[in-house]
């Protein structure tokens, strides 16, 4: 029994809640004085003063001085939650549910009451939310039931200067709405200086711009171009590790494959460098890591350690991270790119442009001086690279959009008010896909087909092999390889020293060389009939987060079947329904075998290989049908059905 102040008795239990709380406070009360400390808190009067005098406002500051975590919080203590709620958005998904947490933190309240998120397949906001951070895209969604966005007081489009396909979307729509709804504020935040452009759109709409706190960054280059940028990252980590002062390292790499080997590589051979030199702790952050890891990033680096943050473009502008002292970039991003007059997609490793490396340049001087190593010549960046990211509206498949645009009644899609117009080519492209999907009829109209397709938060050729499976009877079957696919490549895991086994593991879900999409669904059913167990899992070389991830979506998605009245059918024996259904949505992706062993896609004639991942990369069908393409050395077909 504890005893503590007056000799009265309280039982252990009490102890450890008092001391819980008497924690909690102080842990609350450092919060408040570190948003005290933040670039922004010295201009919140002000800011709540120029929001309330205009309905939208301009709002530039440099990354990592509080707007995305503080401006909603101001609006809240302002009073604004009064009249409803207040909507953030974010390019990406880790950024909302990672900012969302940090105000949650911050306001003492827990994460989905009155501070939450929305991502596709995640909704963690209740009744009570007030402050709701969520996807660019999950808002656009949002018009789809509410068309005037009534439920919100404010929506600041943050991270604007990221120009999304959906933020530009929005754009569009939000300028709409406000119009009519003059008690609709609108915030468009950017961490970038060029906020006229903004500003002229927005109806000459007033710039705030408060001063950022910045340190000067060394640029270092390297003298010859990198042939394995990776491998050059990795040496650069140790190297620092083993010369520099101690502070933390951010490198920046395109996605989660390269991360997971660095990771591997780094772990290996800092083994190798003995036990004299400092600890160094290695923390990944991509969009799939796990929600328990990504906090992981934030926690303070012990005394006397270095920390080293693997990250996607994540970590550009999106998502701050302390004590960053020393950054190295590679100069890559991952990216997808569109070809409108084939209306191929593809996607690919591209260089960055001068704003995303000077973005990336920045997270080193936060909070002190510091250096960037930039693992490219001072040459390319002079005159290789492109000052600005082309914003993704220009290079993207615009079928997605041109759909949910159509849902909203916007069918004048040549004259949308939008900032950087798309290439008309790129909107015939998506039109005619629509058109060839049943989704459209020849007017241009919506047809029933278009409607339904629109429910999904999916690529329209996937909402529509969903669609069609209710003919083919097998909507049970096709749901779930929808979900399977949603989750992307990350079901089958493949250690290093034991490949051979994984590998074989896989091709027992590949018996009759249906192809990938299919084996999917085997693994998906097999772990169902195992009760979803974890032990099977591990055995057969599947990842369970990824699995559970795949059951949360299907779950999702038979919502959905219910909601635009398909009925959940079956047909478990026969294959060739699936195959027909999956047709139905993704024929325009047909490729024909060559006898040298390549592919030849079907509607616009381009030679293709199929992926090695694909269990069908040892059998070469005569045709196939591929979920998507990928660039890397050639250009590969990922997620290929046998079509026989
Ligand atoms: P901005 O949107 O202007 O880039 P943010 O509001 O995202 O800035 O971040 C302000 C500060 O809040 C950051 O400098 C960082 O110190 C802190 N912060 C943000 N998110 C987190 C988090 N998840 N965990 C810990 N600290 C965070
Ligand atoms: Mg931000």
């Amino acid at each position: 029994k504890a005893s503590v102040m007056g000799g009265e008795n309280i039982d252990d239990e009490e102890a450890t809640e008092l001391l819980e709380k008497s924690m909690a406070k102080s842990a609350l009360e450092k919060l408040q004085e570190d948003r005290k400390s933040l670039p922004i808190y010295p201009y919140r009067d002000q800011l709540l003063q120029a929001i309330e005098d205009h309905q939208i406002l301009v709002i530039v500051g440099e990354t990592g001085s509080g707007k995305t975590t503080q401006i909603p919080q101001y609006l809240h203590e302002a009073g604004y939650t009064k009249r409803g709620k207040i909507g953030c958005t974010q390019p990406r998904r880790v950024a909302a549910m990672s900012v969302a947490a940090r105000v949650s933190q911050e306001m003492g309240v827990k994460l989905g009451h009155e501070v939450g998120y929305s991502i596709r397949f995640e909704d963690c906001t209740s009744e009570k939310t007030v402050l709701k951070y969520m996807t660019d895209g999950m808002l656009l969604r949002e018009f789809l039931g509410e068309p005037d966005l009534e439920s919100y007081s404010v929506v600041m489009v943050d991270e604007a200067h990221e120009r999304t396909l959906s933020t530009d979307i929005l754009f569009g729509l939000v300028k709409d709405i406000a119009r009519f709804r003059p008690d609709l504020k609108l915030l468009i935040s950017s961490a970038t200086l060029d906020a006229e452009k903004f500003s002229d759109y927005f109806d000459s709409a007033p710039i705030f711009k408060f001063p950022g706190r910045r340190y000067p960054v060394e640029i270092h280059y390297t003298k010859a171009p990198e042939a394995d940028y990776l491998d050059a990252a990795i040496v650069t980590v140790l190297q620092i590790h083993v010369t520099q002062e101690l502070g933390d390292i951010l490198v920046f790499f395109t996605g989660q494959e390269e991360i997971e080997t660095a990771e591997e590589i780094i772990k290996h051979r800092i083994r190798g460098l003995g036990t004299k030199i400092a600890e160094l702790i290695i923390c990944p952050i991509y969009a799939n890591l796990p929600t328990e890891l990504q906090a992981k990033i934030f926690e303070a680096t012990p005394e006397g350690a270095r920390k080293v943050v693997l990250a996607t473009n994540i970590a550009e502008t999106s998502l701050t991270i302390d004590g960053i002292k020393y950054v190295i970039d590679p100069g890559f991003c991952k990216m997808k790119s569109y070809n409108p007059r084939t209306g191929m997609e593809s996607l690919l490793i591209a260089p960055v442009s001068k704003a995303s490396a000077n973005q990336r340049a920045g997270r080193a001087g936060r909070t002190g001086p510091g250096k960037c190593f930039r693992l490219y010549t001072a040459y390319n960046y002079y005159n290789d690279m492109e000052d600005n990211t082309i914003p993704e509206i220009q290079r993207t498949n615009l079928a997605n959009v041109v759909l949910s645009l159509k849902s909203l009644g916007i069918h004048d899609l040549i004259n949308f008010d939008f900032m950087d117009p798309p290439p008309s080519e790129a909107l015939l492209k998506a039109l005619e896909l629509l058109f060839a999907l049943s989704a459209l009829n020849k007017l241009g109209e919506l047809t029933k087909v278009g409607r339904r397709m629109a429910e999904f938060p999916l690529d329209p050729m996937l909402s529509k092999a969903i669609v069609a499976s209710d003919n083919y009877k097998c909507s049970d079957e096709m749901i779930s390889i929808a979900a399977m696919l949603s989750v992307g490549n990350s079901i089958f895991y493949r250690p290093k020293d034991k490949q051979v086994h994984a590998d074989n593991a896989r091709m027992n879900f590949h018996t009759g060389n249906v192809g990938d999409h299919i084996a999917l669904l085997k693994v998906y059913n097999s772990w169902k009939e195992t009760n979803y167990s974890t032990q099977w899992c591990y055995e057969n070389y599947i990842q369970v987060r990824s699995m559970k991830r795949a059951r949360d979506i299907r779950d999702q998605l038979e919502g959905l079947l219910e909601r635009v009245e398909i009925e959940v059918t079956s047909n478990a024996s026969d294959l060739e329904p699936i195959k027909k259904a999956i047709t139905s949505g993704f024929f325009p992706h047909s490729a024909r075998l060559q006898k040298n062993g390549s592919y030849r896609t079907v509607k616009h004639p381009q030679t293709v290989h199929i992926h090695p991942s694909s269990g069908l990369a040892q059998i070469l069908p005569r045709w196939v049908i591929y979920h998507e393409l990928v660039l890397t050395t050639k250009e590969y077909m990922r997620q290929n059905l046998n079509y026989r």
